[in-house]
């Protein structure tokens, strides 16, 4: 049953993809966008092409390391809340099965199940895993060991830092004088290509995803790039 090559490629569904390609698709945009438009202010303030390099590893490993606290801090949080409510249905399931029953079947005739009908399902389904079907149906959590903490730290903090990586190797490669257009250039690129990537992945039209993507890009450059200039100019 498990083996995805009995399924059907149509039966596999675009939005079992939508938790984790959403996560990666933001880390790495995040990435390009914050470390390039950082990079872009400073070269735009008229700093030394080894302080604009500077600034962009600075970037990478901040970026980096804050997506990491901050995915684990939020998907514990959520864990925690997914954990406390399971607990709670458990000991509810526990003292008044029958009122548990109830609230089941008024779910299920809610859906549009006749009232008998419901009954039954909700009997079955709590004969065969109670807790399992009032987390799904009520509670809505239908994996019930979704949030891995760690993992998603992990995979938060490596998606920035592949996205943080070109601008950076750019600006190191860029000849004297041309770290702005190697830092845009690369930026542009590859927010393309991630925009592209991220639609094919998705199911989605690549232009209008494309379009979406650079637009933010050059916007947070464009404004941070003004920025660089003005203090560049004041300080
Ligand atoms: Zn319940």
């Amino acid at each position: 049953m498990t083996d995805s090559a009995q399924i059907p490629h149509h039966a596999v569904h675009y939005v079992n993809r939508v938790g984790w390609l959403r996560a990666a698709v933001l880390g790495a945009n995040d990435g390009i966008v914050s470390t390039a438009s950082l990079m872009t202010g400073i070269a735009a303030s008229g700093a030394s092409a080894q302080s604009i390099l500077l600034s962009g590893v600075a970037a990478l490993v901040a970026g980096a390391m804050s997506m990491a606290a901050g995915e684990y801090v939020s998907v514990s949080a959520q864990s925690d809340t997914e954990r406390a409510d399971l607990a709670k249905e458990a000991k509810a399931l526990r003292n008044q099965p029958h009122a548990e029953w109830v609230e089941l079947r008024d779910i299920y005739v809610e859906r549009g199940l006749a009232p008998d009908l419901a009954g039954q399902v909700a009997e079955q389904l709590m004969a065969a895993d109670a807790l399992g079907a009032h987390a799904r149906d009520e509670l809505g959590i239908s994996d019930l060991a979704t949030a891995r903490p760690v993992q998603a730290a992990m995979a938060s903090a490596a998606s920035f830092a592949v996205g943080a990586a070109p601008p950076v190797l750019a600006a190191a490669l860029a000849p004297a004088g041309h770290a702005i257009v190697a830092i845009v250039g690369a930026c542009l690129l590859c927010l393309a290509l991630l925009g592209h990537v991220g639609a094919r992945l998705g199911g989605a039209k690549p232009s209008r995803s494309i379009v979406r993507t650079l637009f933010w890009g050059v916007l947070a450059m464009t404004v941070t790039a003004g920025a660089g200039h003005l203090f560049g100019a004041v300080i």
